[in-house]
């Protein structure tokens, strides 16, 4: 079974496993007057991420979905408004933040271009306006099939918000692979946003978390967000230990992903069963629109399946393939035959 659901699937490499052997931990809930805890591989790896992404200070959480909702539920309280928009993955799948609890927060919808680039005038009048208390961004956009903002594109939108004093914060669960893709540090494209979240358990292969990075109030105050939401783990270290090997190792092999994901897009694309927007191809994942067959994404993905290939189907017409670390060259050729042999079945 060749299995491109997602690069969740991800699993700890020896190097990992080892450093999770030997981490030397501490009690991650007994806090100092910063709420820093007394785990010393997590204090590691938080100074290692709050480095990398730019920003002054950085927190150790259980999931994204946790740094999302903690950014914004330490950015604003119950009722206050949030600029997103309706493929973002902080309110299409993850929804916490903007039901009635935990959240209570209130989404107002900014217009995209085509798949998934913010229209900056629609920005511009939430920010004018005031009808935003905090605006939220995403790098590279997971519904969109992995798609990246430039550097310029965020700096645009931010500075926007900012004259307007809307804070920013971005989901960059997979912002490690907007960089590469970008060839642009990645300091330099979050250099703007207020906050940024990053998943470790995706692409960079932890097995566990993820890091919510701002500046030293904000991070301050997210550690109580982070304790009121029970995030906070004790002898995390032997997870965050993992989250250092990460960031060390698995940041750079990241491009052969992208590279296997647009040797995928081009040995199926000339399928006449399917569509694929080969520009929107420019990490490690491929969005395949499968209407020009006439049949639903659900049906192929299962009879994919059957066939030894799995995938997701992200709405009744796309299917979504994403390549990680054990995915090989070869799986990827592989996983094209059996794409072919499934659509001449149909
Ligand atoms: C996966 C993902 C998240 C959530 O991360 P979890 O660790 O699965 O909770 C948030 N945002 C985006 C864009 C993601 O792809």
């Amino acid at each position: 079974m060749i299995d491109l659901r997602s690069d969740t699937l991800t699993k700890p490499t020896e190097e990992m496993r080892n450093a999770m052997h030997a981490a030397e931990v501490g009690d991650e809930g007994r806090a100092d007057a910063d709420g820093r805890g007394e785990d010393p591989t997590i204090r590691r790896l938080e100074d290692m991420a709050a480095e990398l992404m730019g920003k002054e200070a950085a927190m150790y959480v259980p999931s994204g979905t946790m740094a999302n909702l903690a950014a914004l539920m330490t950015f604003c309280s119950a009722g206050q408004h949030v600029g997103v928009e309706k493929k973002l993955h902080v309110y299409h799948n993850e929804k916490c933040a903007f039901m009635d609890r935990p959240g209570g927060l209130i989404p107002e919808f900014y217009e995209i271009d085509g798949d998934h680039a913010p229209v900056s005038d629609s920005i511009k009048a939430l920010s004018e306006s005031q009808k935003i208390d905090l605006l939220c961004l995403e790098n590279t956009h997971n519904f969109a099939g992995g798609t990246c903002l430039s550097k310029e594109q965020v700096d645009t939108l931010c500075l926007l918000a900012k004259k307007n004093h809307i804070p920013v914060h971005l989901d960059g669960a997979r912002v490690n692979n907007a960089a590469i893709c970008l060839n642009i540090s990645v300091n330099k494209l979050v250099e703007s946003v207020d906050t940024v979240m990053f998943c470790l358990s995706k692409g960079l292969g932890a097995p566990v978390g993820s890091i919510l990075c701002g500046d030293s109030h904000f991070i301050v105050e997210a550690r109580k967000t982070r304790k009121f939401l029970g995030g906070t783990m004790r002898q995390a270290g032997v997870l965050a230990a993992a989250g250092i090997v990460a960031i060390q190792s698995e940041r750079d092999r990241l491009e052969e992903d992208h590279q296997n994901a647009l040797l995928l897009a081009e040995r199926i694309a000339p399928n006449r069963m399917i569509h694929i927007d080969k520009k929107n191809v420019q990490t490690n994942m491929v969005r395949v629109d499968v209407s020009p067959s006439g049949y639903e994404a659900s049906l192929f993905q299962q009879g994919l399946e059957k066939m030894g290939l799995k995938t997701l189907a992200i709405s009744n017409k796309y299917i979504r393939m994403v390549t990680y670390r054990e995915i090989s060259q070869k799986d990827v050729v592989a996983a094209s035959d059996i794409f072919y042999a499934y659509c001449e079945s149909l």
